[in-house]
């Protein structure tokens, strides 16, 4: 019985060797870039979370992300563990959970962002600080102003940006800080003014279309992040194929640097619950990189196509304007992953196929799952030559 059991592990073994393994996302290069999954915006006990450090980085490599930054809450949820006797003032600050998470990412390919969020009343919010050097230099700035959520916040910023880091604004649509509608309030023009807001989380929790709207308008990067408070595994089905969100960073390397130029040039994209939210060239070359027809047959009366899906990213099309003389189904899907063949037609005259005469065949597509604005698909066309 023993050796029944151990002749069918290895078959397993062999038959799923460079399988495609549901918990990694995967997410082909883009065009003269590196595709990065980072989750910028994440948690551990040194601040309001229930994850060591050490945790975040299993969790991370397990997912095959690239990236994470640590960004503990930096004002008054760190000093309550301390005053709390949780901590050892003299062992810890506010720059320990980086220290640890960096430490436990020796040996591995993860890269380990510095980081710390801000964590103010609206307005201003809450406020990712990534790229910093040195949280207590950060906060020490900020109490200087007490209960002025503004200045305070503000000041944080100003020495985060003194130390070199990349700030953004996280979850506008968060229903303590929006309880009613998603609002931009003078002072985020301020910060906008003082180029403090480089970025925004177009995805924390729920897709913030007011966010995706601002990105485009202000030209900020796109963020989606998990907030991460609780170990993954309670929050996500990996073994159904689902994944924490991640922002989809189009980098020139595979180094900080690297994600730092990207961020820095808006070259990135949210990838979040089956959904990519992002601007136009963006999406549309990550788009490109993913979807590829791989096989096309003509008969007389039809051009069937095959797509193929290369990544974790669903696919859900539907018929756009533009190819009214053509028939094919209206809404349709291709899995993470897989192919789908469609079939195109001539529309019928009296219920009856026509033959297509036409040398090429003209198909416009949204594709739903691909949002270039608020609420607002990607369009593509394919032209495909009847040979
Ligand atoms: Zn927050
Ligand atoms: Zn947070």
């Amino acid at each position: 019985m023993k050796k029944l059991i151990a002749t069918l592990c290895i078959a397993f073994a062999a038959s799923t060797a460079g399988a495609y393994t549901p918990n990694k996302i995967v997410v082909p290069d883009v065009e003269g870039y590196k595709t990065l999954k980072c989750d910028f915006h994440l948690h551990t006990v040194f601040s309001d979370a229930t994850v060591w450090p050490t945790t975040r980085v299993q969790e991370a490599v397990w997912e095959g992300l690239d990236a994470i930054a640590i960004t503990d809450h930096i004002d008054t949820r760190h000093q309550k563990m301390v005053k709390n006797g949780y901590f050892n003032k003299e062992k810890c600050d506010r720059n320990t959970s980086f220290v640890l998470t960096k430490k436990a990412a020796e040996g591995t390919d993860l890269i380990v962002i510095h980081g710390g969020e801000i964590t103010r009343e609206m307005a201003p919010g809450h406020w990712n600080c990534i790229f910093v050097k040195d949280n207590e230099a950060i906060v020490n700035n900020a109490e200087k102003f007490n209960d002025d959520h503004f200045k305070a916040a503000k000041a944080g910023l100003k020495e985060a940006h003194k130390q070199g880091a990349f700030t953004f604004w996280n979850h506008p649509q968060w229903n303590k800080h929006a309880p009613n509608e998603t609002k931009w309030y003078p002072e985020h023009t301020d910060l906008l003014k003082a180029g403090y807001m480089q970025g925004v989380e177009v995805y924390n929790g729920e897709y913030c279309p007011e966010a995706h709207g601002w990105a485009l308008e202000h030209n900020l990067t796109i963020f989606a992040n998990t907030d991460g408070h609780a170990p993954f595994f309670y929050e996500i089905d990996y073994l159904h194929g689902e994944h924490r969100p991640v922002t989809l960073v189009f980098a020139k390397e595979r180094s900080e640097e690297g994600i730092r130029e990207a961020l820095d040039n808006q070259r990135t994209v949210a990838f979040a619950e089956g959904m990519i939210y992002g601007r136009e060239d963006n999406v549309r070359a990550l788009y490109d990189a993913c979807v590829k027809i791989v096989d096309v047959k003509h008969t007389w009366r039809s051009t069937d196509i095959t797509i193929e899906n290369r990544s974790s990213i669903p696919l859900r099309f539907s018929k756009a304007p533009g190819s009214e003389m053509w028939s094919y189904t209206r809404d349709w899907e291709i899995a993470p992953n897989s192919v789908q063949t469609i079939s195109v037609r001539a529309l019928q005259k009296d219920h009856k196929y026509q033959e297509i005469t036409a040398k090429e065949v003209d198909i416009n597509l949204y594709v739903n799952t691909y949002l270039v604005g608020p609420n607002q698909p990607l369009k593509v066309n394919y032209k495909i030559t009847r040979e």
